[in-house]
């Protein structure tokens, strides 16, 4: 009886949309104990990916969390907040033990992380490759802690991390009945794990070898602007030449 991990994915609907859940659908089949919270920026639930989940077979939920209309009109947008508050509230009212991490759905994921984040206390970190120009972002360990961190930017932030560099344990969460992603964009890891204080760096556990190891990468897809979104692809006889 492994502790359960809440895998919280939001998405939205584009054209690399299915091929992103395809790959990490595909990722999470080889993590034993997991649940899958899908959470759709949408009004409605897009009916690929209701069909790609039954077909995966991984225990999950398909929420819909479209972002605020006040936020959707802005140059720089809140993305993925308003799913993940979606998927922290799901949590609160449905999981009591386990660890709970935003798996983005257009990174890289090692299984072992999985493993690793399993046994989370509190809050646990490690080093995510692929991101800004330093090309990874990082907890700085000195004997065992955190004696800062090593990010492209700053920005003020007491947590300059990533999304994919932290989990969270469930029972933790439970704990502090408030906390919550702000709408900040820049800001959304470092106004949640603010919210979740009091919490001493000293009481971060950290992963993938003290941080020496790269077990996730922030990738992203290079965007088709010729490519149709998902169902409205249609292929008959008559377009094909
Ligand atoms: N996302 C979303 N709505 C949006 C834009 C993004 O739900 O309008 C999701 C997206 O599918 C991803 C997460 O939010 O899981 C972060 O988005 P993205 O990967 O585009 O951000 P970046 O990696 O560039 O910071
Ligand atoms: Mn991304």
């Amino acid at each position: 009886n492994l502790p359960p991990i809440y895998i919280i994915t939001p998405t939205y609907r584009r054209p690399e949309q299915l091929a992103e859940l395809t790959r990490l659908g595909y990722t999470l089949k080889h993590v034993p104990n997991i649940f899958w919270l899908v959470v759709e920026d949408a009004v409605e639930t897009t009916q690929l990916v209701t069909k790609l989940l039954l077909k995966l077979n991984i225990p999950f939920a398909h929420l819909l969390a479209p972002m605020p209309e006040k936020y959707r009109k802005n140059k720089v947008k809140p993305r993925g907040v308003s799913n993940r508050n979606r998927a922290l509230e799901w949590i609160r009212a449905n999981a009591t033990e386990g660890v709970l991490y935003f798996a983005d759905d257009d990174n890289t994921y090692d299984v072992e992380i999985f493993d690793e984040m399993r046994y989370t206390k509190k809050v646990s970190m490690w080093p995510v490759g692929l991101i800004t120009k330093y090309g990874v972002s990082t907890p700085i360990v000195k004997n065992g802690t955190i004696a800062g961190f090593y990010d492209g930017w700053n920005g003020g932030r007491k947590y300059p991390v990533d999304m994919a560099s932290f989990s969270v344990s469930v029972r933790f969460l439970h704990s502090r009945p408030n906390a919550s992603m702000p709408y900040k964009p820049g800001y959304e890891e470092d106004g949640f794990l603010k919210s979740l204080s009091p919490l001493k760096l000293t009481e971060i556990e950290l992963l993938a070898s003290n941080c020496t190891e790269i077990l996730v990468w922030h990738t992203q897809s290079k965007k088709n602007p010729n490519a149709m979104p998902l169902d409205t692809a249609k292929y008959n006889s008559t377009n094909l030449i």
